[in-house]
């Protein structure tokens, strides 16, 4: 084993720090040292933004999106094109649209996609709700933002299949070449859809 280079609490703070997503036991080491350098600055203002974070913090009973305020601050922003709904696998999705400003309607998080293999089935998604709100009067278009792998896909299709009932425009996220991407570094599956998606110049 090891040995512990600080006392019980500065490494319960590493090893606590090395969970974090990106982190690994090196940077989470630099990190706990950069917070214990920084107590006032850095350290406190944290400790108090979690603690609030902890309290507060909810899901949204509209849309399935985090947030201090239920229904979120997405479900009740006046100026969102309410006529469209953007549906996504999880919450990581929904702020990744929002960083873009890719789109500035309401959303649905469905806290996954459909994978047999992992034993994830509808009734483990938020599609019900999907459906309900995909029936409103005032929807038109449901834009399904899904990733674009086996399990993204199976998801799109089955719920296209549910919202055929649903007087709604089905649409999904383009497959083709990134932004800055040069073609001769794309996989076949994507250059292949590219083409097939290409559009009017
Ligand atoms: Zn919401």
């Amino acid at each position: 084993m090891a040995k512990a280079i600080a006392g019980p609490e500065i490494e319960r703070l590493i090893q606590l720090l090395a969970r974090l997503p990106g982190l690994g036991p090196r940077s989470a080491r630099r990190a706990a040292l950069y917070l214990i350098k920084k107590r006032e600055q850095v350290m406190a203002p944290l400790t108090s933004a979690l603690q609030i974070a902890l309290e507060k913090i909810e899901v949204c009973k509209t849309c399935g999106n985090i947030d201090t305020q239920n229904p979120c601050t997405v479900c009740t922003d006046p100026r969102r094109d309410m006529s469209v709904l953007v549906v996504v696998a999880d919450v990581a999705d929904l702020w990744a649209l929002e960083r873009a400003h890719a789109i500035n309607a309401p959303y649905h998080v469905l806290g996954g996609t459909l994978s047999p293999l992992d034993g994830v089935g509808p009734q483990d998604l938020a599609i019900d709700g999907l459906i309900s709100r995909a029936h409103a009067a005032n929807v038109t278009e449901v834009i399904l933002a899904l990733n674009a792998t086996v399990d993204g896909q199976t998801t799109a299709h089955y719920i296209t299949d549910l919202l055929h009932s649903a007087d709604v425009k089905v649409t999904r996220l383009a497959h083709g070449v990134p932004v800055g991407g040069e073609l001769d570094y794309l996989d076949e599956g994507t250059l292949s859809a590219a083409i097939r998606q290409r559009t009017l110049f």
